[in-house]
């Protein structure tokens, strides 16, 4: 884990399963009795800043993979339904190929990414998001929190 990195908190009644951002490392817990403590890490949730000790958070990479998508169906002249799944431009986390062969092998189809530009459209015009999940080989769906 380094700073920068995304991590996700696994932490039972603790923002359990959200994402947050490292922003420092080997951080001193201060309730921890041991002189030389870094055990902390400094993680940013939406705007809150919290300091948790390391076991308590899993980096991403690590059997968890997450996009957010966009669904929509439409109709041809034909009658046919169509559907179209849009992503945003992938963060540097998770993006390029390795995104484009995981949301393939889930959707069956391929995916347009959408400009931030497009993309604010399509959640005005659809909702909000959806999140796709794979957690240790299993796929799921999600409602976006924000
Ligand atoms: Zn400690």
């Amino acid at each position: 884990m380094k700073v920068g990195d995304r991590a996700i908190m696994s932490h039972p009644g603790k923002r359990d399963g959200e994402i947050g951002v490292i922003k420092e490392i080997d951080v001193p817990i201060k309730s921890h009795p041991h002189d030389n403590c870094r055990c902390g890490i400094r993680l940013e949730i939406g705007n809150e800043l919290w300091l948790i000790h390391r076991n308590w958070v899993k980096p991403l990479d690590k059997g968890w993979k997450g996009c957010e998508f966009i669904e929509v169906e439409n109709t041809d002249s034909l009658g046919n339904k169509i559907r179209s799944i849009f992503v945003p431009r992938p963060s540097s986390f998770f993006g390029g190929w390795a995104r484009h062969q995981w949301l393939k092998s889930y959707f069956k189809q391929e995916c347009s990414i959408a400009s931030p530009e497009f993309w604010k459209v399509l959640i005005e015009r659809h909702g909000k998001p959806k999140m796709l999940i794979e957690e240790n080989g299993e796929f799921r769906e999600e409602e976006s929190e924000e």
